[in-house]
């Protein structure tokens, strides 16, 4: 067993080994002819039940075959341009190098004495971000597993901000379009369960800063302390991207901590044409970006930014095996003291790879392109009169219904569009998503990728109208 262990002596069968996993997947995204095969849980669930986990192949090219069966050949593939459904994104083939090489070198970014330079790369990127952002000279921040944890700790650090132990009194202001992360961190912070008070959004989903200046104006009088306000630069299902300019302004003179969470719309920090989406996001006490969402990074790859860099000691805790107070005044950098995480990937290295090898401008490049699309495909929706779409996107979604002709109830028009996305999802032609605006069923496109055009948008739009049809055809059937 120990030939499975990778060290100095197994190090060509370890090429080997991986050369074959890459061959695999190399052959199989350059044979996906669709996102998705439609498979359906009960038909994969029985091969997957058959597998006898005490019984080991014991061989890898027995293991990927296998692979194929269980899961490499019914996958859905983000890189497939007819893919629009949720915020993932292809992924660049530097950062898949960086991948490859944080798994095998393992290094865990919680101590200096468990990384060395992995540290000191992950510092670099989270400073050349704080730049970008503009959170000024005292700013840090860490990488994270996700927008869901850096929305967490960003909170956890308002929450201890705030000054004030009475948890019930705490108060968080988002948006009715900010992403349920925000609630879900208030819960695990052990606030009440009125804590967050959800602020009414514009046509264009945006927070509509006098309902925010109302709101803080109520808490005031109600004796309640808002901890923070959480503006969206990028709505999930919008790309809406909350006024930060006015927002920032009314936390300053209201004394409020400033989070904004622009997971989706950190992509415009790397944008030669849209940067200015962002403007007022410098004045955030804490921000959050996802690499994983418009970088083009593999999942997981995310971080929490603050402007000051102390705030981050409220997630700091000690332990003499591990990082010992002494530590800090040897200036020994590490990061376990900024982390909710101890042991902790290496993420950072695949940013750094695309960096090295792409740019910023090359990410920035690929993000305006999905944005101009979405520009593009909006104006090719408007114009058709088989479906209703309802805003102009800032980023890259669309959220659309089909109306089809001469069908005034609405319910049944809700039935007519889920059923379309099932059959979509179904036939594995495409995948789309879903959500609901004012309480009505619509359908989703999240652009991310590059590669698809505004003909793949046309053929999706006929195929979902055909399926919509083909509906209420049967529809027509059951009732006589
Ligand atoms: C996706 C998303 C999150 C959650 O990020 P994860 O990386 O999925 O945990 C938070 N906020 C917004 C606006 C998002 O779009």
């Amino acid at each position: 067993m120990r030939s499975h262990l990778l060290n100095d002596l197994t190090a060509e069968q370890y090429c080997r080994s991986v050369k074959e996993g890459v061959e695999r997947v190399a052959a199989r995204i350059a044979a996906t002819d669709r996102p998705f095969t439609g498979i359906t849980v009960d038909e994969l669930a029985p091969r997957i039940d058959r597998i006898d986990l005490d019984r080991p192949l014991g061989d890898t090219t027995a293991a990927l075959d296998e692979l194929e069966e269980v899961y490499l050949r019914d996958a859905v593939y983000f890189h497939h341009p007819r893919y629009v459904a949720h915020l993932n994104c292809p992924v660049v083939i530097p950062a898949v190098l960086g991948e490859a090489v944080l798994s095998a070198v393992n290094s865990s970014l919680d101590t200096w004495d468990q990384s060395a330079g992995g540290t000191l790369i992950e510092r670099k990127l989270i400073d050349w971000t704080t730049a970008r952002t503009g959170l000024g000279p005292a700013a840090d921040g860490v990488f994270t597993s996700g927008g869901t944890q850096s929305n967490l700790q960003a909170l956890l650090l308002a929450r201890e901000e705030a000054k004030t132990d009475d948890l019930a009194r705490l108060r968080i202001l988002t948006s009715g379009a900010s992403h349920f992360s925000v609630r879900k961190a208030a819960k695990l912070l052990g606030l009440g369960p009125d804590a967050v008070i959800s602020v009414p959004v514009d046509p264009d989903k945006r927070m509509r800063t006098v309902c925010l200046a109302h709101e803080l104006e109520r808490c005031r009088r109600d004796a309640l302390v808002p901890m923070a306000v959480v503006a969206t630069a990028g709505t999930t299902d919008f790309g809406s991207i909350d006024p930060l300019p006015e927002i920032a302004e009314l936390c300053a003179q209201h004394g409020v901590w400033l989070h904004v969470d622009a997971a989706y719309g950190c992509g415009l920090l790397v944008s030669p044409t849209r940067r200015h989406l962002l403007d007022g996001i410098e004045h955030a006490d804490s921000v959050t970006v996802d690499y994983h969402k418009s970088f083009f990074q593999p999942v997981s790859s995310s971080a929490v930014l603050v402007r000051d860099a102390s705030t981050l000691r409220h997630a700091t805790y000690h332990a003499d095996y591990l990082n010992p107070r002494r530590a800090v005044l040897e200036r020994i950098p590490n990061q376990v003291d900024k982390s909710l995480q101890t042991t902790r990937r290496f993420d950072a290295l695949k940013l750094w790879m695309t960096l090295r090898v792409m740019g910023a401008d090359g990410i920035g490049r690929l993000f305006d392109e999905v944005c101009d699309l979405a520009a593009e495909g909006f104006r090719m929706l408007a114009a058709d009169p088989r479906f209703e779409v309802v805003v102009e996107p800032a980023l890259s979604t669309l959220v659309f219904r089909c109306i089809p002709a001469g069908v005034t109830d609405p319910a049944e028009i809700d039935r007519a569009n889920l059923h379309a996305r099932k059959a979509l999802f179904a036939s594995g032609d495409a995948v789309i998503a879903g959500t609901t605006v004012d309480d009505r069923h619509y359908l989703k496109f999240t652009l991310l990728n590059p590669e698809t055009t505004l003909d793949d948008l046309a053929v999706v739009l006929d195929l979902i109208a055909n399926h919509v049809e083909q509906y209420l055809g049967e529809s027509l059937d059951r009732a006589s």
